[in-house]
């Protein structure tokens, strides 16, 4: 199902908050049997709306085992699974492939991307015949399969960071060209700046968007990984994250507890805004911070809800 319509379908019936899962491709066969059973763990504990999967840029033996992935989740474990699909350095005949592999493994939701260059590269260069931008891999997909997918776009709320100027304006019309040419969603690049994003929503509103905005949500585990993301995603950091997290930047656990208060809060904001109800976890294929923070918010399937839940019970495990 299209994750459009399913998001739409519990707003109709429910006003508690939604949410979903990223998982990125492990690099061997044990860390994919490993994340099965996460991901099996964590949909038994919280109901997610959706998981999605990410796309390893360029193509390469990770991008097979993304759409594999994609099948096993959606076609085998019954979860709705979203693909990230990136357009950089591929080959039209091979985002043909996954796009065909995702249809008939019955998965309706896209994340189209334009990717970024490999680690080694400081700019891409299109494949002869391929494509330049995002917008052009949802036009391409929308010529070629219609409706079928429900196609989602990145959003920047500070900006992407190859934007030389910074400029938000900008960065705006072009995220306008992508939802213009058939993005049916947004997920947002992770962020600390919870003031900031609610102005990027408000704009964005005002851009002419209507679609559904998805806060993408970084957990917060180590001090370490905390920093490096943020200068990685070149993202601003409030002051009370550094007050409250680079005194106790040592101790791996209390970062974990503080920092899930500190990304608690920001989700509380967030859903209070009005222009949120579903909140997108990026995992990094861990089990434990994403948990933490759902149950803190206090938004977890209460257990007749759980009992309630048509999915309740994973499709493969019901032939056990
Ligand atoms: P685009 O929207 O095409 O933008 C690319 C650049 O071109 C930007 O600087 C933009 O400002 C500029 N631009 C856009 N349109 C125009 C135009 N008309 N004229 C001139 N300039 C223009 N990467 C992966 O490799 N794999 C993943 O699985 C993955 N998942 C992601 C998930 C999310 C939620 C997000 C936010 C990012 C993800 N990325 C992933 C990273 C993404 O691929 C990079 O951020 C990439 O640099 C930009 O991708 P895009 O789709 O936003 O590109």
């Amino acid at each position: 199902m299209k994750i459009t319509e399913k998001l739409e379908q519990h707003r109709q019936s429910s006003s508690k908050p939604t949410y979903s899962f990223e998982y990125f491709v492990p690099k061997t066969t044990q860390g994919v049997q490993n994340l099965y059973d996460r991901m099996d763990r964590m949909y038994e504990a919280s109901l997610p709306q959706f998981i999605d999967i990410t796309w390893n840029a360029g193509g390469g033996r990770l991008s097979h085992l993304s759409t594999d992935l994609v099948a096993t989740a959606q076609s085998v474990l019954g979860l709705e699974t979203c693909m990230h699909l990136t357009c950089t350095n591929m080959p039209i005949s091979m985002i043909d492939d996954a796009l065909e592999n995702a249809y008939h493994s019955g998965c309706q939701n896209i994340l189209a991307l334009r990717g970024d260059p490999p680690r080694d590269a400081e700019n891409w260069t299109p494949v002869e015949g391929g494509f330049q931008y995002a917008k052009d891999l949802i036009k391409y997909i929308k010529s070629k399969y219609g409706d079928h997918f429900a196609i989602g776009v990145a959003g920047y709320p500070e900006c992407h960071p190859e934007l030389p100027t910074k400029d938000a304006k900008l960065d705006l019309e072009y995220l306008k060209q992508k939802i213009d040419a058939g993005g049916d969603f947004i997920i947002t690049q992770m962020f600390y700046d919870v003031d900031n994003f609610i102005n990027w929503c408000s704009q964005v509103r005002a851009a002419g968007m209507d679609v559904p905005i998805i806060p993408g949500i970084m957990p917060i585990t180590t001090y370490g990984a905390f920093l490096r993301r943020a200068q990685w995603g070149q993202i601003s950091i409030p002051e009370q994250f550094l007050s409250q997290l680079e005194p106790i930047k040592d101790d791996d656990e209390l970062v974990r507890d503080i920092g899930t208060n500190l990304i608690v809060q920001m989700c509380q904001k967030l859903l209070d805004s009005g222009y949120i109800s579903h909140l997108h976890i990026y995992t990094m294929n861990l089990e434990k911070a994403p948990l933490m923070i759902l149950e803190r918010l206090n938004i977890l399937p209460t257990e007749s809800e759980f009992n309630a839940h048509p999915l309740a019970v994973l499709p493969w495990r019901k032939s056990l």
